[in-house]
């Protein structure tokens, strides 16, 4: 069985790759994905037989438009829109949009993967999706951000809805493009759909605690982890990379949980402050004034600024969380940190870590929270804002916030329980992985081809 399962993944990751020459992104979160199904398609091979893998890996529908705009000086710019609706058998298309200049099918397909996995994780129902841009929000006016944001809309408006698919933000998309979207959505679809967009401003339709929520929740499923091993959050150095909303959330949750942040990033280079990272200082910077992580040191001058950014594992501490990017701690970054005596790593980002560096972490026994359920704090939270819309109501903070730390407990608790029932009790890699899996295959089988 063992054998004839290897021949079924390698078949079907052939063909994934044979399909998608150039998406490299895409090809690692498949193969990480992959590898981890093993045990559980050895001990079901009803998966195998109803084809589960091959249709996995082609999404529903991917949709590329698009996005010509004009900037400030009056000339017509024109970037490409990507909306990929991944997986629906548990629910509506649910993933964010990322405005970056490195998006492309690749990334935005290996996002979409990694979402149906984590949305299932969650407990909640929504299916996966993701979607984005290759335009740079660096350095643009307000008035641009807000013309490209329409003119994006005017294009994805057709294909989502509240029950269809629920865009929200990701990298280079906060409650301020999610604001325009949603006004230039309104005014297309005649209707005020507020559960059509997650992540929205408060006064519209947004829910308390959504924006804390991936970062608060990473350090909640940190805790979790630690703690089932006899060790205390409380007092742990951390080094958290990024400085967006992942990381900033993170860092203040861990900071109130009595951890000592030590240092943050931007995509310039980090800032090491032994002292404990003063938050007000990088929420100013980055919050207010989206300057660069750079400007830190000019308040704080005993704390140091270093160009590039995977200098910032070389800081020894307990707890690391990339919390930046795709692929931003490689296998000599995790030698250095194993080197230095980390006991934890948890991704805030989604994909931080190399498959290299994954392998390093679960060799060397130290505690590995994969981000499709680390970072599922976001996703969930966002689950939840749909659900006060369609109540038309809206819970207070503490209520959301009771209810990510029950999520985010049981995402582990259901996690390291699937880890042991396929036989590699700890690994939440693998755990993680079959969990989310289970309950989206089961639903693919019941509902047919
Ligand atoms: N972009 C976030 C993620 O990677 C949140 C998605 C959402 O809220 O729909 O999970």
């Amino acid at each position: 069985m063992k054998q004839k399962v290897q021949t079924y993944i390698s078949e079907v990751y052939n063909t994934l790759v044979e399909r998608n020459p150039n998406d490299t992104e895409f090809h690692q979160a498949a193969a990480l994905i992959f590898k981890s199904l093993s045990p559980i398609l050895e001990k079901h091979p009803v998966y195998i037989e109803k084809g589960i893998l091959e249709q996995l890996s082609e999404p529903e529908r991917l949709i590329t438009f698009r996005v010509p705009w004009v900037d400030d000086q009056g000339k017509v710019r024109v970037n490409r829109g990507f909306r990929v609706q991944f997986n629906s058998a548990i629910g509506p298309y649910k993933g964010g949009l990322r405005f970056h200049p490195s998006v492309n099918q690749s990334i935005i397909k290996f996002l979409g993967l990694e979402q149906i996995i984590k949305n299932s994780l969650t407990g909640q129902p929504i299916g996966g999706g993701k979607g984005g841009s290759d335009f740079d929000p660096k350095g643009k006016s307000d008035n641009e951000i807000m013309r490209f944001c329409q003119s994006f809309m005017t294009e994805l408006y057709h294909h989502i809805g509240p029950d269809t698919d629920i865009p929200a933000g990701d990298i280079g998309v906060g409650a301020r493009e999610i604001g325009y979207m949603f006004g230039q959505y309104k005014k297309l679809r005649k209707r005020y759909e507020a559960g059509v967009l997650t992540g929205k401003g408060l006064d519209y339709g947004g829910s308390l605690a959504r924006k804390e929520a991936t970062g608060y929740g990473t350090i909640y499923f940190v805790k979790e982890m630690l703690q089932d091993q006899g060790i205390a959050f409380y007092g742990s150095k951390a080094v958290i990379s990024g400085s967006g909303n992942v990381s900033i959330y993170a860092m203040e949750k861990a900071m109130e949980l009595g951890a000592k942040v030590v240092a943050c990033s931007d995509s310039s280079g980090y800032i090491h402050d032994e002292n404990g990272i003063d938050l007000d200082t990088v929420k100013e910077i980055k919050e207010i004034n989206q300057g660069r992580i750079s400007e830190y040191v000019e308040k704080h001058p005993h704390a140091s600024f270093h160009e590039g950014c995977t200098g910032i594992w070389s800081i020894p501490c307990d707890v690391a969380l990339p919390c930046a990017t795709q692929n931003e701690l490689d296998e000599e970054a995790a030698q250095l940190l194993i080197d230095n005596g980390v006991k934890a790593v948890a991704e805030g980002a989604n994909m931080p870590s190399t498959s290299e560096a994954i392998d390093l972490f679960l060799e060397k026994g130290v505690l590995f929270a994969p981000a499709k359920a680390a970072n599922a704090g976001g996703v969930a939270v966002s689950a939840l804002e749909m659900a006060q819309n369609s109540m038309r109501l809206s819970w207070t903070f503490k209520e959301v916030d009771a209810k990510l730390q029950e999520i985010m407990k049981d995402i582990y608790k259901n996690c390291m329980e699937a880890a042991e029932e396929y036989g590699k009790p700890g690994n939440l890699e693998i755990g993680s992985n079959i969990a989310g899996f289970k309950k989206v295959a089961d639903a693919m089988i019941s509902q047919g081809v």
